[in-house]
């Protein structure tokens, strides 16, 4: 299957060397590090092929068809601080397809009460930092006058750290929140609310300097650094469709269905690179693939500790996805405390569905669950939905199906920033992109996209390219 500029012969990749002068990059991976990288060094006049063994891009931020819906393999939402991720929403012409709320307004529903269910919002004002969270805080019902009071002064001392000091790494957030006044509750109810879904792990098994990075980022840097954004369309309308549309305009030539078995350095110092039934030569490649494809792919010696990649423990995501025949949830989105529902989200529009409501639910820290059975997910949701949103009582569930990601993001667990390599190898024109690479993010749609473009600035120095065209947020790799 061959897309843009590329055509496929018989089985052959034939030769496109006339499209650009100079040195050809192949990147590996379509997911949205490969996708930056390949738009980045195309954008710098680099003649590029992106080889991604799928039929489709976009990695792990995918849509799939069922009975005439379009579904998204995981709820994805971003934050306006993701710079990255809203030049590569720019770049690829879907920056309205997936807008941010104009200002943060996250509905927290509580059904541990014993009056009910009560219903808190976590709002920011149009009011410097930090007080443009203090009027949210000072009137969440979800915690005590003391809770709220001691969070605020906790917040403080975590505008206080520096990012920068690797011993962050060393420490769990958890231990961290609790040596700073944190209650359990207070843990539960707004610590974790953000940093499961931002994280993909509670307060005590994640590192500290990552949580410290997500929150100092989010919610103390700027007064809208955490309004959030959504894809109103499916995911696969931007990550695939429109960033082919735009590949294709860049002159890159785009193979899906192409896994790479083999990455080598020739005589001539350039690089070949093997796909079932012939080798591409390069003279720059950028490997894009998960961290365990990429220690299988790497030339020995690429890396002083290849054996790092396969240290990153992993965290899976479970969507779980319910169609019923009338509209139960009014907000575009809502979290809960008190059930085992983490966020809903509304997907009837970007789904196409025409009648009735579908919910997405966004189960981060799924251990517990990726394995179980769809219909004992069923059996413990629907109910849960019914406690959750009143309307859901009377109404009639068209479908419930659930997707499940294994390894959705890697772990953010303290020690795991020492794991994660820059984009540059020991190998002369051979870089690594991938959101589990060294960007100071987690494995987020933010971090794949920063390290897309730092590993194209870090190919085109050695391609001696302009790094001039690269997005303001780049920073050279180390
Ligand atoms: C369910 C779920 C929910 C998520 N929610 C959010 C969220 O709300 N916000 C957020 O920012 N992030 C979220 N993430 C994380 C985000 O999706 C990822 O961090 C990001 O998409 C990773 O992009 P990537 O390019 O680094 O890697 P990947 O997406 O893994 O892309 C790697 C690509 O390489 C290809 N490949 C592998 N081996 C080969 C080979 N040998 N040859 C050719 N191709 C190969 C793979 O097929 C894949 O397409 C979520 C992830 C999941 C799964």
């Amino acid at each position: 299957m061959t897309h843009g500029n590329g055509t496929r012969d018989g089985g052959q990749l034939a030769d496109v060397s006339a499209l650009r002068p100079g040195g050809h990059a192949v990147v590996v991976g379509g997911g949205l590090a490969g996708v930056t990288a390949a738009l980045a060094l195309a954008d710098a006049k680099v003649r590029v092929t992106l080889l991604e063994g799928r039929p489709r891009l976009g990695g792990l931020a995918f849509s799939f068809r069922r009975g005439g819906l379009t579904v998204d393999n995981g709820q994805h939402v971003y934050l306006r601080c993701c710079t990255a991720y809203r030049w590569f929403l720019d770049r690829i012409g879907g920056a309205a397809l997936a807008p941010v709320q104009e200002r943060l307004d996250v509905p927290v529903v509580d059904l541990a009460r014993p009056e009910g269910r009560r219903l808190g919002r976590l709002r920011r004002d149009a009011l410097p930092v930090p007080l443009h969270l203090g009027r949210s805080l000072a009137t969440y019902p979800h915690l005590s006058l003391a809770e709220r009071a001691s969070v605020g002064r906790a917040a403080l001392a975590l505008k206080g750290l520096d990012l920068a000091d690797p011993a962050l790494d060393t420490q769990d957030f958890g231990s961290w929140l609790a040596a700073h006044g944190q209650s359990a509750r207070a843990v539960e109810a707004l610590w974790d609310l953000v940093g499961v879904a931002t994280l993909n792990a509670v307060a005590g098994d994640a590192s500290l300097g990552l949580a410290a990075m997500v929150f100092k980022t989010g919610l103390l840097s700027d007064p809208g650094a955490a309004d959030i954004g959504w894809a109103r369309v499916p995911l696969g309308e931007l990550h695939d469709r429109l960033a082919r549309k735009e590949l294709d305009s860049a002159g890159v030539r785009t193979e899906v269905r192409t896994r790479v078995t083999s990455i080598r350095m020739n005589e001539n110092g350039g690089w070949g690179v093997q796909v079932p039934g012939e080798t591409l030569e390069a003279d720059a490649v950028v490997l894009a693939v998960p961290q365990r494809e990429a220690h299988g792919l790497l030339p020995e010696g690429a890396l002083d500790a290849p054996e790092n990649l396969l240290e990153f423990g992993t965290a899976p995501i479970l969507n779980i996805h319910v169609i019923y025949d009338r509209k139960v949830l009014a907000t575009p989105f809502l979290t809960a405390l008190g059930t085992p529902v983490q966020w809903v989200f509304d997907r009837t529009d970007a789904s196409g569905l025409r009648e009735g409501q579908y919910l997405a639910l966004s189960q981060s820290t799924a251990q517990n669950e990726i394995d179980e059975p769809v219909a004992a997910l069923r059996e413990r949701y629907l109910p849960e939905l019914e406690r959750l949103l009143p309307r859901a009582r009377g109404a009639e569930v068209r479908d419930f199906f659930v997707t499940r990601e294994r390894t959705a993001t890697f772990a953010p667990a303290p020690g795991v920033g020492r794991l994660r390599p820059g984009a540059r190898t020991k190998a002369p024109g051979l870089y690594l992109a991938g959101a589990w690479t060294a960007t100071g993010w987690p494995a987020t749609m933010e971090s794949a996209v920063r390290s897309g473009v730092g590993a194209a600035g870090a190919a085109l120095g050695a391609l001696g390219r302009s790094r001039g065209l690269l997005p303001d947020f780049f920073e050279e790799a180390a």
